[in-house]
């Protein structure tokens, strides 16, 4: 396990220039589990600098060779994988058996993905009388949340890489102790010195000083909307490309040919999946107004399956919250619909009576939620689903869409022609219809406030490719 009190920079681990340090708190037990630094704009300078120095010969590695690379930082996270889930278990609160199955195998897979991608890309082609090339932009600073760390720095380090730029990578100081094991990882395959960094610090300080270094290229970002804008103006004043992949409030419309009983499970796993912790969840279920009353109960039931419990036992499915802020976050938030008027089926602002320790929420469900309501709008980021109620498909369309965001949605119907038209006018980066599974080689991104650009396969890599048009 690599010491949390360095930073990696220029192939080495070193101390910050400052003796500032941060403490991770274990969500569980609320106790410290670690320090790490709180790097200064010096040492984000150092990293920029180191990664700079190292971009052209990278650039101008053969692209075979850069995906060997990255297929070694896969298998070495797949030899880690048990020591990986159980720290993001405990670093983050995800369920162990969660953590194993989504947290470590995505990242492994995004290094496999990138690599196959690169290797089959074409970087040079001819169009008419010009020859186009598509070439790396040099330096990527990558920024990162805690709620999927080690995938969301693997899904930005992994194209960047392939496409051949260095990065600058900064985790979020909430949950960042797998992102020094994604390190580790790294270093041990032997990418040249300054090809991969690792700089930790807060948002404000190391997060401000990366997006608005001028020696940075390109800023990938994922986290909060209201992050995203300044990091946006932040990169601005020296015209940087950006890419944004923010908060979402994504909507599942049920059809009135639905079978409530399977779409309320299924709806609730993805709304309740990380402790409610995940961007793309889809937090709203609309139904048609005959239906609510038995979607209510089927709710109120399917809650007694998400029983909050220690991340760490294989049988938890509900852990709790990442941080104190999170958890007065959520609360505020169920006490603020209640007032507004939503029904409360289950859950409920109070704790969880046995977890006298820890973040914990219990599984909420708010139902006859309306847009009026700042539920319908706002990101709750917990174990929270609001129901809504709709009297014609016209208007369980517009309650969709009706948000500032656009990240994801679902489409329950027994008829693929109605699935697929409404697939089609939902304003979002990704629906899926009748619960299919996640498909982690699509791209992933946002429609509206939910963001700018594409993660996840060829779409993916393009982000950190510029296009130079040749007239010879
Ligand atoms: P956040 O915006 O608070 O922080 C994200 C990162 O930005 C952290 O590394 C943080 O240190 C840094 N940061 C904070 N302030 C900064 C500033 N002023 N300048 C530069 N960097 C700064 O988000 P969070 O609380 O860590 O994560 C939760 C949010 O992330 C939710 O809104 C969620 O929807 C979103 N998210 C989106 C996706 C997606 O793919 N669309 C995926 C996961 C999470």
């Amino acid at each position: 396990m690599p010491a949390h009190d360095r930073l990696y920079i220029n192939g080495a681990w070193v101390p910050s220039h400052d003796t500032d340090l941060l403490t991770v708190v274990d969500p569980t037990t609320e106790r410290p589990l670690a320090t790490v630094p709180d790097a200064t704009a010096r040492d984000v300078d150092d990293a920029v600098s180191a990664a700079r120095a190292a971009a052209d010969r990278w650039a101008a590695t053969p692209v075979g060779e850069r995906a060997d690379l990255l297929r070694a930082v896969a298998e070495e996270l797949g030899r880690r994988a048990e020591p990986l889930a159980r720290l993001v278990a405990q670093d983050v609160g995800s369920p162990l058996s969660f953590a194993r199955a989504v947290q470590v195998l995505l990242p492994v897979n995004s290094f496999l993905q990138a690599a196959r991608t690169a290797v089959a890309y074409p970087f040079e082609r001819a169009q008419g009388p010009s020859r186009i090339l598509r070439e790396p932009y040099g330096v990527v600073a990558a920024i990162t949340p805690w709620n999927y760390p080690v995938h969301q720095a693997a899904a930005k380090i992994a194209p960047a890489l392939a496409a051949g730029n260095t990065v600058v990578l900064k985790p979020s100081e909430v949950a960042p102790l797998s992102v020094w094991e994604l390190a580790d990882a790294i270093a041990t395959v032997g990418l040249p010195p300054g090809v991969f960094n690792l700089v930790c610090g807060s948002g404000p300080r190391a997060g401000e000083a990366l997006a608005a270094h001028p020696g940075v290229d390109v800023v990938s970002f994922t986290g909060s909307t209201h992050t995203g804008r300044r990091i946006g103006a932040l990169a601005a004043r020296t015209v940087k490309k950006v890419t944004l992949e923010l908060g979402g409030k994504s909507p599942a419309v049920m059809l009135a040919d639905a079978d409530p009983a399977r779409v309320v499970p299924d709806v609730m796993a993805s709304a309740f999946m990380n402790n409610g912790q995940t961007c793309s969840a889809l937090t709203r279920l609309i139904v048609p107004r005959p239906a609510l009353a038995d979607v209510e109960e089927l709710a109120r039931h399917t809650a007694l399956d998400w029983v909050p419990g220690d991340p760490g036992e294989e049988r938890t499915r509900l852990g709790p919250l990442a941080s104190a802020a999170q958890l007065q976050r959520v609360r505020r938030h169920i006490t603020r619909a209640r007032a507004d008027g939503a029904a409360l089926v289950t859950g409920g602002e109070d704790p969880p009576a046995h977890t006298p320790r820890g973040f914990f929420v219990r599984p909420t469900v708010l139902s006859r939620v309306d847009p009026r309501m700042a539920l319908h709008h706002e990101e709750v980021f917990g174990p929270v689903l609001a129901i809504e109620a709709y009297d014609s498909e016209e208007e369980a369309l517009n309650i969709a869409n009706d948000t500032e965001y656009g990240l994801a949605a679902a489409v329950w119907t027994g008829d693929e022609h109605r699935a697929l038209a409404l697939a089609r006018a939902l304003r979002a980066g990704q629906v899926q219809v009748n619960g299919a599974p996640f498909d982690p080689n699509a791209p992933f991104g946002g429609y509206k406030q939910s963001g700018n650009g594409r993660e996840g396969g060829t779409a993916g890599l393009e982000e950190f490719l510029e296009t130079k048009a040749v007239q010879i």
